[in-house]
């Protein structure tokens, strides 16, 4: 069946503008690192992204890397590009990366120029592609000089490969500066990629006083802390969940009685404000507007119709952000 996207898809979703740019991204955010690859189910991943455009999530992250197999979370939604949503092109919003492992020799990681552009023309074939919307430098290169990176950054949107550019994992001083050079080159950044949760808070340390005086926008990513701050893990580890799975980014020693103490007393909090826990994690981190978009991951529609739901709730009373705080610093 060939697919049509649902008319009432801009009805409920909130578009919030990225730093002082002219972009506006949803609220909620799908990013395609776990479930989307060679290994996962190719009819899945596909409900998954066409129901959440179907809610008004145009934006969808990518990495050169993201699988696995690297590269083939590009393919499987190149297929779904070409099969589903070339109608929508206009309507999404599309970023990709590049920073970590992805071929043998000097050339296939970090942040040279060679890699860079490469990397990028690799992403386009794969989702057959003539630009993508966002293109992030993945993690800060100690030993490339930044005004090299930045460099093969400006050049990608000088040759219509990316819209704009965006800065992953760069720590506060980092984000300056490399913030600094791309305005000198004329390709202001538009967005800052970090990971940020109620039990992740780095970013509150220094980088989003950074983001605010350079005018650059931010997408918090696993903002579930990877699905620990959902009600997934409140009565043991599931089968079916990520903990449980082949990631090594989640494992079951994650999950510690401190941890699931905290998810508890949250989730009850979260009950009274008449939402989910994974609803109230999203609104929290995009309490105050100092966060773009809430970049989170899902393995079942459920899960993103649960994240978009959120959006009914984003305020905080001054008590609940008190009882939150207690929870968290105890
Ligand atoms: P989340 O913290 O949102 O975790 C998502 C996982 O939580 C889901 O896959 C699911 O896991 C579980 N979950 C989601 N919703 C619910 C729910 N309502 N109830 C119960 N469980 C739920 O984000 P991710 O860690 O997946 O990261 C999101 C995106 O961020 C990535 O896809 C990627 O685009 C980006 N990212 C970027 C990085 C970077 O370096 N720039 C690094 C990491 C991520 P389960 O499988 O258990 O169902």
């Amino acid at each position: 069946m060939p697919y049509l996207a649902s008319a009432n898809r801009y009805d409920t979703m909130q578009y919030r503008r990225s730093g002082k740019s002219g972009l506006k991204l949803p609220a909620i955010s799908l990013g395609l690192w776990h479930n989307f690859g060679g290994v996962d189910v190719y009819e899945r991943g596909r409900e998954l992204v066409l129901r959440a455009f179907d809610l008004g999530i145009t934006h969808l992250d990518l990495a050169n890397n993201y699988g696995p197999p690297p590269g083939s979370a590009e393919e499987n939604f190149g297929r779904m590009l070409r099969e589903d949503l070339r109608p929508y092109r206009d309507e999404l919003i599309i970023s990709t990366k590049a920073g970590y492992l992805m071929w043998p020799g000097p050339y296939g990681e970090w942040g040279s120029k060679k890699y860079l552009v490469s990397s990028l023309d690799q992403s386009l074939t794969r989702m057959g592609l003539d630009y993508v919307d966002i293109f992030y430098h993945h993690r800060p290169d100690p030993n490339t000089p930044l005004e090299e990176t930045m460099a093969a950054l400006d050049l990608i949107v000088r040759q219509g490969k990316a819209l704009y550019v965006g800065l992953s994992n760069y720590k506060p001083e980092e984000t300056r500066e490399a913030s600094a050079i791309l305005k000198r080159l004329g390709t202001p950044c538009l967005i800052h990629q970090p990971s940020y949760s109620m039990l992740n808070r780095w970013i509150e340390d220094g980088l989003q006083d950074v983001l605010d005086e350079e005018g650059i926008g931010s997408i918090a990513f696993s903002p579930l802390q990877k699905g620990i701050l959902t009600d997934r893990y409140l009565n043991g580890i599931p089968q079916d969940s990520r903990a449980a799975g082949q990631s090594v980014f989640l494992k079951p020693e994650d999950l510690t009685d401190e941890v699931l103490g905290k998810v508890a007393k949250l989730n009850a909090i979260a009950a009274e404000r008449g939402q989910k826990l994974s609803q109230m994690a999203v609104a929290w981190i995009l309490r105050g507007g100092r966060v773009t978009s809430a970049l989170i991951g899902a393995s079942k529609v459920s899960q993103i119709e649960d994240a978009v739901g959120a959006i009914a709730n984003l305020d905080f009373s001054d008590q609940e952000l008190a009882d939150i705080e207690a929870i968290l610093q105890g």
